[in-house]
């Protein structure tokens, strides 16, 4: 299975698609995941990245593209589930054409909607592990320690671009150049909305039961 997880920054798409990968023993290929990693081993790409994420915006296409196209390549046996790529239909076109060329295609592609005030709200609270990567939220998805990650015992951080004015900019970002990706992929593929305005174990559900009737064709 291939699969796209389409929705902003804060829609819940790290979380569902963390219980997608497992559920279905997929890859799951996180773009934000892997430029935060490349951030924090120093790495040029991670340099060339650290300013666009900082302001909330996005990094250039040619360079998400390459970095994505090698993850997409390795996982190409297992299947996977990508979150957070593509973000502009510029990048949608280049995974089409990679897929292509290997005769593969996107199987299905969740569309998780939310409204930007909710957004707002979840961001606020979100916490992360600067170790695992595991998500947490101070309401409602609290770890068993406060401010402790469960997986590892690592002090939770707030992401830098998790700050009120960045996040701003990042729905604004999201409404100009990833929204667009929706329309493109309903025009070739099969795409399913789901209302993610709603706790994540009832938005999991909503997915698993979209994905287990696609299986069972
Ligand atoms: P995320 O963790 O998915 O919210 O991504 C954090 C930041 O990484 C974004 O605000 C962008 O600056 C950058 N980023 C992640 N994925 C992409 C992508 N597909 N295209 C461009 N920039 C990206």
């Amino acid at each position: 299975m291939r699969i796209v997880l389409l929705g902003a920054p804060g829609a819940g798409k790290g979380t569902q698609c963390k219980r997608i990968a497992a559920k279905y023993g997929l890859v799951h290929l996180s773009s934000g995941d892997i430029l935060r990693q490349e951030r924090a081993a120093g790495s040029n790409l991670g340099k060339k990245a650290q300013s666009y994420m900082d302001a909330g915006e996005l990094v250039p296409d040619k360079i998400i593209v390459e970095m994505m196209a090698g993850a997409i390549k390795k996982a190409a046996d297992s299947g996977f589930v990508l979150d957070g790529f593509p973000r502009t239909v510029n990048q949608a076109v280049e995974l089409d054409k990679a897929l292509t060329s290997a005769g593969q295609k996107i199987n299905a592609v969740l569309n998780l909607e939310v409204n930007d005030q909710l957004i707002v709200r979840r961001m606020a609270g979100r916490r992360s592990c600067p170790k695992c990567g595991a998500v947490y939220h101070i309401e409602n998805l609290k770890p068993k320690a406060e401010g402790i990650c469960d997986n590892d015992g690592d002090k939770l951080v707030q992401r830098p671009d998790d700050n009120a004015e960045v996040v701003a900019n990042r729905l604004k970002t999201y409404h100009q150049q990833t929204e667009p990706v929706v329309a493109y992929y309903k025009n070739n593929n099969t795409v399913y909305d789901i209302d993610a305005n709603r706790t994540a174990d009832e938005v999991t559900a909503a997915i698993f039961e979209n994905l287990n009737a696609m299986v069972s064709v």
